[in-house]
């Protein structure tokens, strides 16, 4: 027997209807890429998003084309989420800090139809325009008075007259809640990169997921500044969250300096941020440096790479931030867990505590999480035992664009490629990526553990920890560091820093200084390219 309940599809065109009705004052607002702070409500958004589907179908673009953005935070990148996805076709969000070839592989692969992107990204679109073979038209986010005269790209619009002409009313069309509804290429450290093609459905699950108490507890009395790039996995959801729940929403453009951050924090009332540690730490300095405190913040959510330590005990003691530490991945829409303290912690101590908050969390319901040796066999949630993660539920890819790789399951699980421990209470902790984990004499070394170390000694801004090829042990991990401005340490105290933190044989055998450790196009470490850079490197004593 079936229930007798209304089957209406579950549609990303139903959170700006929503917001629209029920919170249509609500409050956008931008710093824009032409520098000043722009502002409008939900009901403009609703308004601006209809537009954009007109001018869309005006281009006779067909159900699930693609389209494509290379653009920051803002409010036109916002029009295009509920625009694009909302009158069936595809969002793919472009990474622009991606090498120009990459950007032109991945639009060809994507056979993206239309490229909308920020001013800030003319050199980029002027780079790769003759070698994007599937684009037709090619809009720049600006008003037609700041469009160049001499750009070389054929038919470029001004999106301000192409969605000026449109007339706002349109009525979003319905259609099956498992089509296609935007796109993202993971960073392809192996090989190119692969796309995760989310849907309608899974969007739409994830954005209730992102907004509970015990994710990033999203409600119409929130301010939320995301600086997770909206090309960043959907800027983790928060766009559609922000929408179903009503909460301000700020967006950074492309200022991501401590100042400019912390400024829009304090001017424009945020309660809570969401962004990886590299942007925090930036923040953190400057506010460090300029003796500032926070007057609205509540918390902040870290994830992305793991959450130093240090990062936790600055927000926490010296700004009363309570931190969310959060994990996920573009596979996974991104959010998987996030680091809630249950009640039978708050009575703890602050160092049990701190143990705690330094895990990634608990699943959240919808994600189903375990941990296996390497025969694939379950291991137990004791929050010893470290394994393979691999994750399955509706949020969750079952298979990349275009079947590229074949089917990355394994008996309907997907395998993270992160090595973890859970605990009895279901907190999850990453102890590394399984290619970044050090091998030293048939014991796994975490890198994440030896760089939180180093990252909790006051002259340290940044470590990466790699293992270096060993002739007796394998591989010993060794500490590439990034001092901070002004400050000194030398090799021997840095390693006697370590004494009493960690097992001897964990110790890092050397620490090279490094003028910056390299980042990737989501901000993430390049273990990568740091071990490129190392490569004349010599162990002492291999
Ligand atoms: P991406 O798909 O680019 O978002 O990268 C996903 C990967 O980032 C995960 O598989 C983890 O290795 C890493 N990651 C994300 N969040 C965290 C976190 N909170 N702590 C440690 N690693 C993380």
């Amino acid at each position: 027997m079936l229930g007798l309940m209304q089957n209406h599809q579950l549609l990303i065109s139903t959170l700006i209807e929503f917001a629209e009705r029920h919170h249509g004052e609500g409050e956008i607002v931008s710093r824009r890429v032409e520098g000043d702070i722009h502002r409008y409500t939900y009901k403009d958004v609703a308004t601006r998003s209809r537009q954009v589907a007109n001018a869309l179908d005006g281009l006779k673009l067909q159900f699930s084309d693609r389209v494509a953005t290379l653009a920051w935070n803002g409010y036109r990148h916002l029009e295009l989420y509920f625009g694009v996805s909302g009158s069936g076709r595809v969002l793919h969000t472009l990474n622009p800090r991606l090498h120009p070839d990459q950007v032109a592989w991945i639009a060809n692969h994507a056979e993206d139809t239309v490229l909308c992107f920020d001013m800030s990204f003319l050199p980029i679109v002027k780079a790769v325009h003759g070698r994007c073979t599937t684009i037709k038209h090619y809009v720049a986010l600006c008003d037609a008075d700041k469009l160049p005269a001499d750009t070389g790209i054929p038919g470029l619009l001004s999106y301000e007259s192409w969605i000026g002409e449109q007339s706002s009313k349109y009525q979003w069309p319905s259609f099956d809640e498992n089509s296609a509804s935007s796109m993202c290429y993971t960073s392809g450290t192996t090989g190119n990169p692969k796309a995760a093609l989310y849907s309608h459905r899974s969007t739409m699950l994830h954005a209730f997921a992102v907004a509970l108490p015990d994710s990033l507890s999203l409600s119409a009395r929130e301010c939320i500044l995301p600086v997770v790039p909206m090309f960043h996995v959907n800027a983790w959801g928060l766009p559609y969250s922000a929408a179903m729940t009503g909460a301000k929403l700020v967006f950074p453009g492309p200022a991501m300096d401590g100042k400019s951050i912390f400024d829009l924090i304090e001017s424009e009332k945020v309660s809570c941020a969401a962004g990886v540690p590299t942007i925090w730490q930036m923040m953190l300095s400057y506010m460090q440096s300029n003796k500032l405190r926070f007057s609205t913040l509540k918390r902040t959510v870290i994830g992305g790479s793991a959450c130093p330590p240090a990062m936790i005990t600055a927000f926490n003691d010296d700004y009363g931030i309570e931190v969310i530490h959060a994990w996920g991945m573009t596979e996974m829409s991104p959010l998987g867990t996030s680091c809630i303290l249950k009640n039978k912690h708050l009575s703890m101590n602050s160092e049990e505590k701190m143990k705690v908050r330094l895990k990634q969390g608990r699943g959240i319901f919808g994600v189903d999480m375990k941990i296996v040796d390497g025969k694939g066999d379950e291991l137990p949630w004791d929050g010893k035992a470290y394994g393979d993660l691999l994750v399955k539920g509706p949020w969750i890819i079952s298979e990349y664009f275009k079947g590229e790789g074949g089917s990355p399951l394994v008996d309907g699980w997907f395998p993270t490629g992160d090595v973890a421990t859970i605990d009895a209470d279901g907190y999850m902790q990453i102890t590394d990526r399984s290619k970044d984990v050090i091998k030293s004499g048939g014991e796994w070394i975490s890198s994440i553990d030896v760089e939180n170390i180093a990252m909790a000694h006051p002259a340290v801004a940044m470590a990466a920890c790699i293992g270096m090829k060993h002739p007796k042990w394998d591989e010993r991990p060794i500490i590439a560091v990034v001092k901070k401005p002004g400050a000194e340490v030398s090799r021997e105290e840095l390693i006697a820093f370590y004494e009493g933190k960690t097992a001897k044989w964990q110790i890092p055998d050397d620490v090279v200084f490094v003028d910056a450790i390299p980042l990737g196009a989501t901000g993430k470490m390049q273990k990568s390219k740091l071990r490129d850079l190392l490569k004349d490197y010599k162990l002492p004593g291999a």
